[in-house]
């Protein structure tokens, strides 16, 4: 299942070259969401992440949503499609 990052308040999306500041422990700038909110200078685990955004600080776990499977992907689809009983004639 495919998760989604984005902020829970404004649905901005973070890119991969933003940056977030480790501070003030130890000023590392680095991705956030590539480390699941963890400092790679000092090994903090930050709790919650700002939105660089709507400037919001949100709990880091509330930024990931799981994809509903509502919107099936289209191999699936075609699949029961596949099974489908055809009629015959009238
Ligand atoms: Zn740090
Ligand atoms: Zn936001």
């Amino acid at each position: 299942m495919a998760t989604r990052i984005y902020c829970p308040r404004c649905e901005w999306k973070p890119h991969a070259d933003d940056r977030w500041q480790c501070v003030p422990s130890c000023g590392t700038v680095w991705n956030t969401f590539d480390t699941g909110g963890r400092c790679p200078g000092c090994g903090k685990r930050w709790q919650t992440t700002q939105c660089l955004h709507c400037h919001v600080y949100s709990l880091h776990e509330a930024w990931y949503h799981e994809e509903r499977p509502a919107k099936a992907d289209e191999e699936s689809e075609a699949e029961s499609w596949s099974e489908e009983l055809v009629g015959v004639g009238e």
